[in-house]
């Protein structure tokens, strides 16, 4: 038998790369990791982590406003951008050391260095030849720019959080995660923000009333929204930018930033040479086990182009180290991920959404209620949550839940395991609420929306 300098080579310390190294170790199998950037990839350095602090930063201008209508004095703090920057970087510091430890104290290989792959079981970092019985590529992806003139003026997410100071106005073009948590943490940092899209609502994908209700709250945080717009053109203005839209207009800014989606990546990888079928997006082509089409090369994670999110990372790497390491075969579950936008408010959902249900399985029963939530009787805010559920009418099974409002990502995460559950309507019904919270609207909701009206009788 074939004697390699590893059972597994993984390509990439992100989320996915250290879960898979982790995981198979403790299954004994001999690993190295390789990367030549900071440990803990796009989500601890330049994704979900800073961007959540960044969120957290920028809600406390609605914070101490809100103060004032429970008997507080009007406070008018300044905030330092250059004191935030730096707290998250000693943050990241913090978290690349842990994931050090972890590699390290499970007996991984850590390799410093770019990697290429030169065969179905060789590969070379920085010059040096290593040998493996399998490959696992994690190497996830980076900000996709449009082509338009002028494009390289713009920034993408991995600038946004070292900017050198906060600017004065930013132009987000995009609809997606990225677009909406930005437009979110400039805005509530008091940078004159303006939301560029080109659909009529942002967060195509998600259900409708879902997406109608964030533009909505959004318009209110004092973000300017250009919906149904996209920019054709960049070119420098004085210090600032002038971007150019198809409706034939301009909008001055100091910083325009793209949030236009993310590509996959492997280029350079030699994945191609060594056989490695490639999607058309870039992405690794794999089957339910994270296998590419050469039997020793798995791929896992963003570089997939599957379902984008760390926690899916995660567990198509613990799926590949049971499957091959501890003689376990177990497909990967993209069923029911519940997901969030932490965009102001946050928007939270699992399972269907009510296009996708009446599709499925026809028949659907709709939920839906909209509230001041109690915070907001006193702050005077004027913010609304939108709670919705989606329910197979044959069954009663609960198909979906979706929110738009504050903690709903704390929220759904608990209806996530119901939805994964099987859970019917009746055993939401029957289950007693948390009172006064806005979770317990999931288990109070008695009243379905009248069906909707069949075209052809409109
Ligand atoms: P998304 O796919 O979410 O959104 C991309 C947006 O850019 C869409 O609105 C899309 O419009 C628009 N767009 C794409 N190409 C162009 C173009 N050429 N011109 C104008 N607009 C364009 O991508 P993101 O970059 O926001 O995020 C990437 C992924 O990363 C997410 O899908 C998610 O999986 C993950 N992520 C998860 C987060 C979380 O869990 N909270 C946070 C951030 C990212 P259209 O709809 O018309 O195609």
């Amino acid at each position: 038998m074939a004697t390699y300098d590893f059972d597994l080579f993984v390509i990439g310390a992100g989320s996915g790369g250290v879960r898979a190294s982790r995981w198979a170790a403790r299954y004994g199998a001999k690993v190295a990791v390789a990367d030549d950037d900071r440990l803990g990839g796009t989500c601890v350095n330049r994704g979900c982590i800073p961007k959540k602090l960044y969120a957290y930063a920028s809600h406390f201008h609605e914070d101490f406003e809100d103060a004032v209508g429970f008997g507080w004095d009007k406070a008018a703090p300044k905030f330092d951008w250059s004191r935030l920057v730096a707290a998250k970087e000693k943050e990241i510091t913090r978290l690349n050391g842990i994931y050090a430890k972890l590699l390290d104290g499970s007996g991984v290989a850590r390799i410093d260095g770019r990697v290429t792959v030169e065969g179905p079981h060789e590969v070379k970092v920085s010059g040096k030849a290593y040998t493996a019985r399998t490959i696992l590529v994690a190497t996830g992806g980076h900000p996709h720019r449009p082509e338009i003139p002028g494009a390289e003026l713009g920034i993408v997410s991995d600038d946004a959080f070292d900017l050198p100071k906060l600017p004065k106005r930013i132009v987000i073009l995009g609809g997606g995660y990225i677009a909406l948590e930005f437009a979110g943490i400039f805005a509530g940092l008091g940078v004159e923000t303006t939301l560029v899209y080109r659909q009529t609502l942002p967060l195509r994908g998600f259900d409708e009333d879902v997406r109608k209700h964030v533009a909505a709250e959004i318009a209110k945080k004092g973000i300017a929204v250009r919906a149904g717009v996209n920019l054709t053109k960049l070119e420098r203005k004085g210090s600032g930018m002038l971007a150019h839209t198809t409706a034939n207009d301009t909008i001055e800014a100091d910083i325009v930033m793209f949030a236009t989606g993310r590509e996959p990546n492997t280029k350079g990888l030699g994945l191609e040479k060594a056989g490695v079928k490639l999607g058309k997006n870039g992405e690794v082509v794999v089957d339910e086990y994270s296998r590419s089409s050469v039997e020793s090369i798995y791929a896992i994670g963003d570089v997939t182009d599957r379902i984008a999110l760390t926690p899916v990372a995660l567990h198509e790497a613990m799926c590949m180290a049971e499957t091959l390491f501890n003689n376990n075969p177990t497909k990967v579950d993209h069923a029911d991920v519940a997901a969030a936008v932490f965009s102001q408010p946050t928007v939270s959902v699992v399972g269907l959404t009510e296009e996708e249900a009446r599709k499925r399985v026809g028949r659907v029963d709709i939920y839906r209620t909209s509230f001041k939530p109690l915070k907001h009787t006193l702050s005077g805010r004027d913010e609304r949550t939108m709670m919705k559920m989606v329910v197979d009418a044959a069954s009663g099974r609960v198909l979906g839940c979706h929110m738009v409002g504050e903690d709903a990502a704390e929220i759904i995460q608990g209806m996530a395991i119901a939805v994964k559950m099987g859970a019917t309507k009746a055993d939401f019904d029957r289950t007693i609420g948390i009172h006064p919270t806005a979770a317990e609207e999931f288990v109070t909701l008695r009243d379905k929306m009248p069906d909707p009206v069949p075209k052809a009788a409109e």
